[in-house]
């Protein structure tokens, strides 16, 4: 019987490794440079986390991996965004009280949905987001749209856009609500299973839908922007006006809603407009959320925006943009030991060279010298120390520059100063 990996689920190893280390590197920096802190919340949840009241996205409905052990009636899931389990942690610890508010934090790590695996869609897949809670201005607003729009650019992506829309406040949502339900209510059998569940739940959602999309009525569906009250309409234009003002290039899309039930006001998406990018070219999503605050139990009133993005789909957004973020670097020296008698020495020559900062590895198999020179152009070495049994009798070592192709012999005590001077 061969093992094999769950389906939508990825191993990473190899130099896709330096690339996934380097993404969340620069992920870091960037936040670091906002001043958001890093927040780790449990990949598992109790699942009345995720699962909240009237909740009609899909990810709720039908995608969440939710399990009770044995001997247990607790229910827990495991986390499918990353929003959810930050607020609730945000209200438990009161960081509400923090006298400088938005508390600005990012998170990074697995999420889990049970989706029909793509290219771009899989069950395990990996989310960074930010969420800055507990301030709602636009300003706020537009430092997370900046902040996703400076991460991508930086990291080389030119092919991307911002997508924006406002759902506005309760008043003005409720008003949309009506529009939009007396509008599908004579397309109610055209409708799909899950737009028929929508339509009761929150035929917002309908807009989002990829089944439907194409059709008449969705066309021709109402806009949210006819039906924005004067403060809402008003929050929204400060916040295009302020992206203009920083030269955010943006395009307002009015039939936007996102996935998530609970955003108001900003809602956004960054998509990769390049062609091989395939049908799932939302990279990066987000908006403000007025309720989630006071519903983990938080004070009312209190407001926070997020967004989070797919690192999967960044990377694969990288490589149809042609950029290679990172790759496996070269080893700085590489030890050759072409006696067995020499073997310690080698070992202690280079465990000497790690405890000095020098990036080294050895041959184990005992090669001969063609094999092992074969493995120090695999690694990339710069450096190539040979060691034999003439070198062990003389307490000394033959460093090999691999491009200069100069060899010189050095004693064993001054080994690191000489790769030191080569290294300036
Ligand atoms: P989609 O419309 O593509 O299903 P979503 O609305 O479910 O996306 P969000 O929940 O807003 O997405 O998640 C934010 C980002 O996380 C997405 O833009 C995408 O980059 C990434 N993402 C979401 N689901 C998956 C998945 N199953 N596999 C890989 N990446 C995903
Ligand atoms: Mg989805």
């Amino acid at each position: 019987m061969a093992y094999q990996i769950p389906r939508g689920t990825a191993d990473v190893y190899g130099s896709k490794s330096y690339a996934w280390q380097e993404l969340e590197q620069r992920l870091r920096q960037f936040c670091f440079l906002y001043n958001y802190d890093e927040i780790r919340t449990p990949i598992f949840e109790h699942t009345n986390v995720f699962k909240r009241e009237n909740d009609s996205s899909d990810m709720v409905n039908k995608e969440m991996y939710t399990f009770t052990l044995a001997n247990s009636s607790t229910s827990l899931t495991l986390r499918p965004e990353g929003t959810a389990g930050v607020v609730r942690s945000f209200v438990e610890n009161k960081m509400y009280s923090n006298p400088d508010l938005p508390v600005k934090l990012y998170y990074m790590g697995p999420m889990f949905r049970h989706e029909r695996p793509q290219k771009g869609r899989m069950r395990i897949f990996n989310q960074f987001g930010v969420e800055c809670l507990g301030n709602k201005s636009p300003y706020v607003d537009v430092e997370t749209i900046t902040l996703a729009f400076s991460i991508l650019k930086s990291l080389g992506l030119k092919d991307i856009k911002v997508c924006l829309n406002t759902l506005g406040d309760d008043a003005s949502r409720d008003a949309y609500r009506s529009a939009l339900k007396e509008h599908f209510a004579p397309y109610y059998d055209e409708l799909c299973s899950d737009c028929k569940r929508r339509f009761e739940q929150n035929p917002l959602r309908i807009l989002d839908c990829k089944v439907d999309h194409d059709k008449e009525f969705m066309k021709n569906a109402p806009s949210m922007k006819d039906y924005l009250n004067e403060e809402s309409k008003q929050y929204f234009e400060t916040v295009c006006s302020l992206l203009k003002s920083l030269d955010i290039p943006y395009e307002v899309d009015d039939k936007l809603v996102r996935g998530l039930d609970y955003y108001t006001h900003t809602v956004f998406e960054i998509v990769s407009v390049n062609s091989s990018m395939g049908a799932q070219s939302t990279v990066l999503a987000g908006g403000r959320y007025d309720h989630l605050i006071p519903y983990f139990g938080g004070p009312e009133q209190m407001s926070g925006i997020g967004w989070a993005l797919g690192m999967e789909r960044i990377l694969i957004a990288l490589e149809s943009e042609g950029i290679l973020l990172e790759e496996k670097p070269g080893l700085d020296a590489f030890v050759m030991c072409l006696d067995k008698e020499a073997q310690t020495y080698a070992f202690e020559i280079l465990t000497q060279l790690r405890a000095n900062g020098f990036r080294a590895d050895m041959d184990y198999l005992q090669r001969g010298f063609k094999g092992q020179f074969k493995a120090v152009a695999r690694t990339q070495a710069k450096f190539a120390i040979i060691i034999g049994s003439t070198e062990l009798e003389n307490q000394v070592v033959s460093i090999k520059n691999i491009e200069t192709q100069v060899q010189s012999q050095v004693p064993v005590q001054q080994i690191i100063e000489y790769l030191d001077k080569e290294f300036e």
